[in-house]
C-alpha cells in the first residue's frame, strides 16, 4: 500500500450536520453516522420528529440537537463537511396538514441548506422522494422517467415541492458548483416510525396489535416496495461517500413489490391478530403500482437492500409492541444494527459506510 492510498479522506472526524434528524430515518441515521466516528449535529424543528427517538444520544461528546426550522436561514458555527438534507414530513396525512407550510419547508428549506453548504464548502445529499414520478405510467420507475405528477392535487404540495427541491439542487450544483447527491427515496419503514404516522406499515401494525379493523384503501390491489430502513440508511451513505461525479439522482428502495393487501394480511399472521380488513376510499392521486429500478444504486454503489420484508416487518412489530406496552423502544436494536454494533467497537473512527 502506498502512502497515499493511507491518507484518510478527513485529517479530522467529519462534521455531519442532519436537517430532520429527530424523525423516523434522520435518527436512525444519526445512530449510524455516530458509530462511524462522525460528529453529527442534528436539527430538527420536532413537527413529525421527536426526541425520544434521539435522547439515547443526547449526552453523546459527538452530538448536538439544535430545534430549528429549515424555513427560516441556517446559521451554525464551526466546520460542515456533510449536510443531509431530511427535514419534511414524509407522510400523507402530515404533509397534508399544513401544505403550505410543506411547500415552503421543500423550497425555502432547501435553498436555506445550499446557501450554508456554499458558506461552508459542504456536500449536500437531498431525501428526495419516489413521489416525484407521481401515479407512474413507467413501471418499474427508473431514474430517467420524467413522472406523472398532479400538480394541483392534494399531494403535490409534496410532490411538487420535492421535484423543486431537486431542481435548486441542481441549478446550485451547474451555478456555484455545490457539490450534491440526490437520493429518491421509495417506500420506507421501520422502527421509530409514529403510531399515528398514518402510512401503511405502522397503521396496520398498530391496528393489529390493538386488535382495531386493518384499514385497507381502495381494493388493496395497489402496489408498493418496501425497503427496511437499516437497507436505506446505508444506501444514503453510500451516495453521500460516492465520487463528486455522482450527483444522481439515484433510486434507494428494495424492488419486492407486494399488494397493500398482502402487506395486510403478512402483518395479520405475525401479529397473530384477529383484525378485521376494513375497505375504505382510495385518497385522491394515490399511486397504483410503484417499484424502484435500483440499476444505478447497484451499479455505482455497490447497494442492494439486504433485509427481507418479512423479517424487517417482525423488526417493526416487535418495536411497536414494546411502544405500545410503554416500554422504551427506541432502545431495541434494529436487525442490522446489531451486526453493526459489533463492526462499529471494532472500527469506532472509520467512515466507510459499506459495511
Ligand atoms: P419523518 O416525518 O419521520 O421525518 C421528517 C423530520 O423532519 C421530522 O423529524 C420533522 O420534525 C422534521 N421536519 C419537518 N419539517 C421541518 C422543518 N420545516 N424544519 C425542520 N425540521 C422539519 O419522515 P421520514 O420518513 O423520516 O422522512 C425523512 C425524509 O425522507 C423526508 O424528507 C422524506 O420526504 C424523505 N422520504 C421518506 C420516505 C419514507 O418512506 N420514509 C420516502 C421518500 C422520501
Ligand atoms: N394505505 C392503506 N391503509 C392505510 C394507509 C395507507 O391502504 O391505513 C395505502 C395507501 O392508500 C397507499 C399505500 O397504502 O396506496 C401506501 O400508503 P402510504 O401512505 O404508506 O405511502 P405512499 O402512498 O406515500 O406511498
Amino acid at each position: 500500500m502506498t502512502l497515499q492510498t493511507r491518507i484518510p479522506t478527513f485529517r479530522r472526524s467529519p462534521t455531519v450536520l442532519i436537517t430532520g434528524g429527530a424523525g423516523f430515518i434522520g435518527s436512525h441515521l444519526c445512530d449510524s453516522l455516530l458509530q462511524r466516528g462522525n460528529r453529527v449535529i442534528c436539527l430538527d424543528n420536532l413537527f413529525t420528529g421527536s426526541v425520544d427517538n434521539i435522547r439515547p444520544l443526547l449526552n453523546h461528546p459527538n452530538f448536538r440537537f439544535i430545534e430549528h426550522d429549515v424555513r427560516e436561514p441556517i446559521e451554525l458555527g464551526g466546520e460542515i463537511d456533510r449536510i443531509y438534507s431530511l427535514a419534511c414530513p414524509a407522510s400523507p396525512r402530515h404533509y397534508q396538514k399544513d401544505p403550505i407550510g410543506t411547500m415552503k419547508t421543500c423550497v425555502l428549506g432547501t435553498i436555506n441548506l445550499l446557501e450554508l453548504a456554499r458558506l461552508k464548502g459542504a456536500r449536500v445529499l437531498q431525501a428526495s422522494t419516489s413521489e416525484v414520478y407521481g401515479d407512474p405510467e413507467v413501471h418499474p420507475q427508473p431514474e430517467s422517467y420524467l413522472g406523472n405528477v398532479n400538480p394541483i392535487g392534494p399531494r403535490a404540495c409534496y410532490d411538487e415541492g420535492k421535484r423543486a427541491a431537486e431542481t435548486l439542487m441542481f441549478d446550485y450544483h451547474r451555478t456555484h458548483g455545490t457539490e450534491i447527491k440526490v437520493a429518491r427515496i421509495f417506500n420506507t419503514y421501520g422502527p421509530r416510525m409514529l403510531e399515528n404516522d398514518g402510512r401503511v406499515v405502522s397503521n396496520f401494525i398498530v391496528q393489529a396489535l390493538r386488535g382495531e379493523p386493518i384499514t385497507i384503501y381502495g381494493g388493496g390491489t395497489q402496489t408498493r416496495s418496501f425497503c427496511f430502513v437499516d437497507d436505506l440508511v446505508r444506501g444514503l451513505q453510500l451516495l453521500m461517500e460516492s465520487p463528486p461525479s455522482v450527483t444522481g439522482p439515484c433510486n434507494l428502495g428494495n424492488p419486492h413489490e407486494v399488494t397493500i393487501e398482502a402487506i395486510a394480511r403478512k402483518v395479520l399472521t405475525y401479529t397473530g391478530s384477529a383484525s378485521a380488513l376494513r375497505f375504505e376510499a382510495l385518497p385522491k392521486d394515490d399511486p397504483k403500482r410503484r417499484k424502484p429500478g435500483i440499476d444505478t444504486a447497484v451499479r455505482l454503489l455497490g447497494w442492494r437492500p439486504r433485509v427481507a420484508l418479512n423479517d424487517g416487518l417482525q423488526a417493526t412489530i416487535a418495536y411497536f409492541a414494546l411502544q405500545i406496552a410503554g416500554e422504551t423502544p427506541s432502545l431495541v436494536p434494529t436487525i442490522a444494527r446489531r451486526r453493526t454494533d459489533r463492526t462499529a467497537r471494532n472500527q469506532m473512527k472509520v467512515v466507510d459506510p459499506s459495511l
